[in-house]
């Protein structure tokens, strides 16, 4: 990083630390009730999805396990290359297991849609999934997602785990990045 201020590069605020704790809150809550009967296994995908995955779980009134995936599917730029590699998978096997897919954002959907349709292969018991961001207006497939955060616009966003070019992740809040510092 360039800037030893993050602030500085930023536009605008979009989500403070506060309603994005209120939020997950409200889905740890929404989550527990579903799973009230069944064992859940909480699957995180590395690395946008840390933060959500440490504040959602400590939401949840008992305990899940977790585990993460990593893919690639962004390069250090802001548009979606549309493919999809494994980098690291699961430790467990997820057969017969009740999969909570937890994610930081769905932008065009490409790489959610391919992870789901990878985990589905493995016969597990259901899979679902839980994303803290969406952007409507980005997607070019299809994703049932069960549990979603927030609805936002289409611009690039950083922080809360939502990193460009591997920055910006230790922000708290949800922003919008200055256009000087990508173009
Ligand atoms: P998709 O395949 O849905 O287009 O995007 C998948 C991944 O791209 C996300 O998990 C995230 O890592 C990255 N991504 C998509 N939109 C944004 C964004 O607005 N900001 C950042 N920092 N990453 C994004
Ligand atoms: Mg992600
Ligand atoms: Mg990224």
């Amino acid at each position: 990083m360039d800037s030893k201020d993050i602030q500085d590069d930023l536009v605008e605020v979009l989500l403070t630390e506060e309603q994005i704790q209120t939020r997950l809150g409200e889905l740890a809550a929404e989550v527990w009730e579903y799973y009230q009967d069944k064992d859940v296994l909480l699957v995180g995908v590395l690395k946008g999805a840390v933060m959500v995955m440490a504040d959602f779980m400590r939401h949840l009134p008992g305990s899940a396990p977790m585990d993460w995936m990593a893919v690639s599917s962004y390069g250090s730029g802001t548009k979606s290359s549309g493919v999809v590699r494994i980098l690291k998978d699961l430790d467990a096997d997820i057969t017969d297991k009740h999969v909570l897919i937890v994610e930081d954002i769905i932008d065009s959907g490409l790489t959610l849609s391919w992870i789901r349709a990878n985990l589905e292969s493995r016969s597990p018991a259901s899979v679902e999934i839980l994303t803290l961001l969406r952007k409507p207006d980005a997607a070019k497939v299809e994703i049932d997602t069960r549990w979603v955060g927030f609805d936002i616009a289409n611009e690039f966003v950083v922080g809360y785990g939502l990193d460009f070019a591997e920055g910006y992740r230790n922000l708290r809040d949800v922003a919008t990045l200055a256009p000087h510092v990508y173009s």
